[in-house]
C-alpha cells in the first residue's frame, strides 16, 4: 500500500530508542524526512545514523528536553529551517515514574504534567500554521492503555495523558475541516527499555523472579506477550499518511486484547 509520506516532513519526539525510535525508522522507510529529538546528544545522533543507513532518507538530530519549553521550540525550528514546512507530528516523551497513588508531590504532579502533557501541546501548537497553511497535517501521540484501563502503580501516566487525549479529540474536531487530523495511539505492554525499566522495579520492590515480574504484565494479555515496538510504527505510519485521511479524534490500542472496554 502506497501511504504517501515520501518528501513530507515529520518530527518524532522523543526518537532515540523504543517506540519514538520505531515509528522515526518506520516513516524514514517510507521516504519522509524525519526530525527526531532526545536529551542525549550520542543517543540522538547513533540514532538518526542508524535510521539513515537503514533507510536511505534524511534524519535530522536535534538535541532537546522536551520538558523544557525553549527546547521544545528550539526542535521545530530546527526541523522547519532545516527540512521545510511540518507536515507531520508524533507526540511521544519518556514515562513517569510509578508507585502508589498518593506517593507523588505537587513537584512530582507537575514534572508529569511538564513532561507529558506540555510537551506535546507546546508541539502542536508550534507546528499547526505549517500544516494550516499547507492545508493538510497529521499529529498522532503516543500515550497507553492506561487511558482506557488506568493502571494502579502508574497514576501519573493515567492522569496526563487522559488530559492530553481530551486536548486531541477537542482539536481534532476543530481542525477537521481543514484537512489536519489528530489521533492518539494506546500502547499495551510493548518490549522496549521503558518496559524492562517497570519489570526491574517489580523485581526490586516486590522481590520478584524476573519471569514472575514479567508474567505480571503479560497475563492480562490474551495474547500472552509483549508488543513489538514496529507493531505500533506500522499503525502510526498509518495513521500519517495519505490513506486514512477520513480517520480523525480516535485512540486506538496497541495491546495485544488488554483493554477490555467495548470502546
Ligand atoms: P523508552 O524509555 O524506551 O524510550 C523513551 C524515549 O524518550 C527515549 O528516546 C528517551 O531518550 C526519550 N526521552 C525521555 N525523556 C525525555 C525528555 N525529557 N526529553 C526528550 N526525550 C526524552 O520508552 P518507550 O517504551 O519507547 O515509551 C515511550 C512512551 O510510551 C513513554 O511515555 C511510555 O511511558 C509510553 N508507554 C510505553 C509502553 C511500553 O510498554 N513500552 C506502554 C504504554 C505507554
Amino acid at each position: 500500500m502506497e501511504l504517501g509520506l515520501r518528501g513530507k516532513t515529520a518530527l518524532v519526539a522523543a526518537a532515540s530508542s523504543g517506540l519514538g525510535f520505531a515509528v522515526a525508522l518506520r516513516l524514514a522507510a517510507e521516504g519522509a524526512r524525519v526530525a527526531i529529538c532526545a536529551r542525549s546528544e550520542k543517543r540522538i545522533t547513533e540514532a538518526a545514523e542508524r535510521i539513515q543507513g537503514e533507510t536511505g532518507s534524511h534524519v535530522l538530530p536535534v538535541v532537546a528536553d522536551l520538558s523544557r519549553r525553549e527546547d521544545v521550540a528550539r526542535f521545530v525550528e530546527t526541523a522547519r529551517r532545516e527540512l521545510g514546512p511540518v507536515s507531520i507530528l508524533v507526540t511521544n516523551t519518556g514515562g513517569p515514574p510509578s508507585g502508589p497513588p498518593l506517593s507523588f508531590s505537587d513537584d512530582d504532579w507537575e514534572a508529569a504534567f511538564g513532561l507529558i502533557f506540555y510537551s506535546a501541546l507546546r508541539l502542536i501548537r508550534a507546528v499547526l500554521p505549517d500544516m494550516e497553511a499547507q492545508k493538510w497535517g497529521r499529529v498522532v501521540s503516543i500515550t497507553s492503555i492506561s487511558v482506557k484501563q488506568p493502571i494502579d502503580t502508574l497514576v501519573l501516566s493515567n492522569a496526563t495523558r487522559s488530559a492530553l487525549t481530551a486536548l486531541v479529540k477537542t482539536l481534532s474536531t476543530v481542525y477537521a475541516s481543514r484537512r489536519i487530523t489528530f489521533n492518539t495511539v494506546a500502547p499495551g505492554p510493548i518490549s522496549t527499555g521503558r518496559m524492562e525499566q517497570l519489570i526491574q522495579h517489580a523485581i526490586s520492590r516486590e522481590g520478584l523472579s524476573p519471569q514472575e515480574a514479567l508474567s505480571q504484565w503479560i497475563s492480562d494479555i490474551p495474547m500472552r506477550r509483549l508488543g513489538k515496538p514496529e507493531e505500533l510504527a506500522d499503525l502510526v505510519a498509518f495513521l500519517c499518511s495519505e490513506r486514512a485521511g477520513f480517520i480523525t479524534g480516535t485512540t486506538v490500542p496497541v495491546d495485544g486484547g488488554a483493554v477490555r472496554g467495548l470502546f
